[in-house]
């Protein structure tokens, strides 16, 4: 089955070329955005990520600047002509997405967000969709459906890990998930390393066995410190961290 080509700014994602994302987990001000997206671009990065509503287990913790969040990506966007990619949680939010965001995330948590996706679907923006944790291949094909029912096709599917036994790693990388969900759905598929391993000692290799498998991508989280992070700091690479995987992964490092 051919996968369909998804079209996020002038960047193509499943044309047979693998496009790097990659981007703070947070949003956490404008000067640390603008450092990455600089070191991003240098690195051969297609597309800048940076959570402005974000999913956190406990409500205690950093929720995201919000829109204001969107405003300081959209700024960055125009800076380093870079797309942006963000996540919603809810159908409120879309309208502001709509105006600053290139490709909508919905997260793991919010996969089985029915009422989302078909807001989504009647959208005609790119969709980043993460599969939930406990979702089977069949159930993330599903919710993608929801989107292209209502007339959106400009999906992206991204494997991040489902939740097994294993405490070592944050969630387990299925790495049969990324042929299957291809096969199977013809869309294109991100693997995100960072939220499968929750380590990053070990983002190289996974993302190494993402491509090989045929991923379209790959979405990596990076922080200029991440030991002080707002939130995902130990799955995150460092800057340098950053040019060296992605000289490993495409070689476009200059
Ligand atoms: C994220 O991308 O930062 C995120 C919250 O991912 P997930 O929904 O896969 O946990
Ligand atoms: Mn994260």
């Amino acid at each position: 089955m051919d996968i369909r080509t998804v079209e996020v700014g002038n960047v193509h994602i499943g044309d047979g070329v693998p496009v790097l994302i990659a981007g703070p987990c947070s949003v956490e001000n404008i000067s640390m955005l603008r450092e990455i997206a600089a070191a991003a671009v240098r690195a051969g990065v297609s597309i800048l990520r940076g959570g402005s509503f974000k999913p956190r287990t406990s409500p205690y913790s950093f929720q995201g600047l919000g829109v204001e969040g969107f405003e300081m990506l959209n700024q960055v966007k125009m800076e380093f002509n870079i797309p942006v990619v963000s996540e919603v949680m809810a159908v409120d939010q879309i309208d502001s997405a709509l105006k600053y965001i290139d490709m909508i995330q919905v997260g793991a948590r919010n996969m089985h967000n029915f009422p989302l996706l078909s807001a989504l679907g009647k959208t005609d923006k790119p969709v980043l969709l993460k599969r939930g944790f406990m979702a089977t291949i069949e159930e993330w094909l599903m919710a993608a459906e929801y989107l292209i029912k209502e007339g959106n096709d400009r999906v992206v599917l991204c494997e991040r890990g489902i939740r097994t036994f294993e405490p070592w790693t944050r969630n387990t990388l299925d790495i049969s998930a990324v042929p299957l969900a291809r096969m199977l759905g013809g869309y294109p598929v991100i693997v995100d390393p960072c939220h499968a391993s929750g380590r990053r000692d070990i983002l190289e290799p996974l993302s190494l066995a993402g491509l090989a498998a045929g991923a379209d991508g790959i979405m990596l989280e990076v922080h200029p410190d991440p030991d002080k992070a707002l939130s995902d700091g130990g799955q995150s690479l460092s800057i340098p961290g950053l040019m060296d995987l992605a000289e490993k992964l495409i070689g476009k490092n200059i």
